[in-house]
């Protein structure tokens, strides 16, 4: 019996703790988890010192390829999640050009990534007016679920889904056995209020928060729990930005609903304070919220009552960003950093613990998103693994950033919590600060029970 690969030493993150063992790996899987596991392997590496957790399956990033590599490519985004400690990650239906709401546009798109991809990922289809009627081919060309928004969405391609397109369309999921994931914001009293302080020339970063009021979040999950527990639709509310909202969803799936919020990092790590000081960069929607929710959205994530933590990594050129608050583009670049920031704001300074990380920054979503394979450390899942140095202090520099532009609102932050090495179905990708290995991702179809 000999092994592809023996790693040695570590303190592995299992779903019970961390417990200190050697990983087997044969074939790209977790062949043996075991103390002091004897057999030869062709490479063999010592993690004395490092924790092994499971690769970061990132749900939400806009690699907006093909048709805007000038924002973002597949190449440089998931280079730098990889070096985030990345292994899959689940590109969007939209910035990307055409949108992915027709079989042609996803098999652009899966060319692009198969190519260029330096993780395993999956990919969202859209739901919108227009692609009802291509579900059914969209989900045999393998999408992973459909994203649709509530609101407008200030791009081209992607319509707003109405009331009809979203019964209809989440009927027809339902029967697809495939979720859809909402962006869960009020269209008119958001386009209204944008309007209003447009014209009267409020157009600072606390305008943009009055734009947005919590009712526009809180009001939309209400109606989105509504449609789901009538058409049984698996539903996952993006980008979730209040704890009132999650509130709502958690007494909605004790009800029996289906449905399920994900959070991102920057709602965690920064308040309106924040954002008015770090300007244009620190723009998305929904806002980020005032100091308050910020804490009661920390006590969420603490009582498990969210189910994972994406980075909704979404650049733009720079030239965007610049201009008043209000009209500057929304979206934040942030793959690269999700799980040091959640090593640091999470793990160090609030006891979260390391299984309950890794469950909201891979179990969960792996789980959810019927990934093969993804998202836990156990014999015959996938060897996709972050190896973390707990105890190394950083600040993150704009020159240690990968994506296409080096612009993150994270610079100049001191995390705890480093990814020395991340490997991808057992091949290292990135080690100490350096990607070692030519693009290597696979696509990942999510498995249908129906
Ligand atoms: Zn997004």
């Amino acid at each position: 019996m000999s092994y592809d690969l023996l790693i040695k030493n570590a303190e592995v993150v299992l779903d019970n703790g961390p417990v200190r063992l050697d990983i087997a790996v044969g074939d790209g899987k977790i062949a043996c988890l075991r103390e002091n596991i004897t057999e030869p392997a062709a490479e063999t590496v010592d993690a004395a010192g490092l924790h092994v957790l499971p690769g970061v399956v990132d749900a939400h990033v806009h690699f907006d390829e093909p048709g805007r590599s000038e924002w973002e490519t597949v190449a440089d985004g998931s280079t730098a999640f990889a070096a985030g400690g990345g292994t899959v990650f689940i590109d969007m239906p939209l910035n990307s050009f055409p949108t992915t709401c027709d079989p042609e546009a996803f098999a652009a798109k899966l060319a692009v990534a198969a190519k260029d991809a330096r993780t395993d990922f999956a990919l969202w289809a859209g739901l919108t007016p227009y692609s009802l009627d291509k579900l059914e081919a969209l989900a045999e060309a393998g999408a992973v679920g459909f994203k649709a928004f509530a609101c407008f969405t200030g791009v081209g391609g992607i319509d707003r889904a109405d009331d009809y397109t979203l019964y209809a369309g989440m009927k027809k999921l339902a029967a697809l056995d495939l979720p859809l994931m909402v962006h869960a914001e009020n269209a008119e009293i958001t386009r209204g209020l944008t309007e209003e302080f447009t014209a009267a020339g409020r157009l600072r970063a606390r305008d943009y928060f009055a734009s947005r009021p919590i009712i526009t979040e809180t009001e939309n999950v209400g109606r989105l729990i509504h449609f789901a527990g009538e058409t049984g639709c698996r539903v996952f509310i993006a980008h979730v930005s209040t704890a009132r909202a999650v509130t709502l969803v958690t007494e909605a799936r004790a009800r029996g609903v289906d449905i399920h919020c994900e959070t991102i990092g920057h709602y965690l790590a920064f308040n309106e304070d924040d954002v008015e000081r770090l300007g244009a960069a620190a723009k998305c929607s929904p806002p980020i919220r005032n100091r308050e929710n910020q804490t009661r959205l920390w006590a969420k994530i603490l009582s498990g009552e969210i189910a994972f933590i994406s980075s909704d990594h979404s650049p733009c050129e720079p030239s965007l960003k610049e201009g008043p608050f209000l009209q500057a583009w929304g979206g934040i670049t942030a793959c690269q950093s999700t799980l040091p920031l959640m090593l640091t704001f999470g793990c160090a300074e609030r006891a979260l613990g390391l299984p309950a990380l890794t469950r909201l920054l891979a179990g969960n979503a792996g789980e959810l998103f019927r990934l093969p394979g993804k998202g836990r450390i156990a014999v015959g899942y996938d060897a996709d693994f972050a190896f973390v140095d707990l105890g190394r202090e950083f600040t993150l520099r704009a020159e240690d950033l990968l994506y296409k532009h080096q612009v993150s609102l994270y610079t100049g932050y001191a995390f705890r919590g480093a990814v020395r090495r991340t490997m991808l179905r057992g091949r290292t990708v990135f080690l100490d600060g350096k990607i070692v290995s030519a693009p290597q991702g696979r696509f990942v179809r999510p498995e249908r029970r129906k």
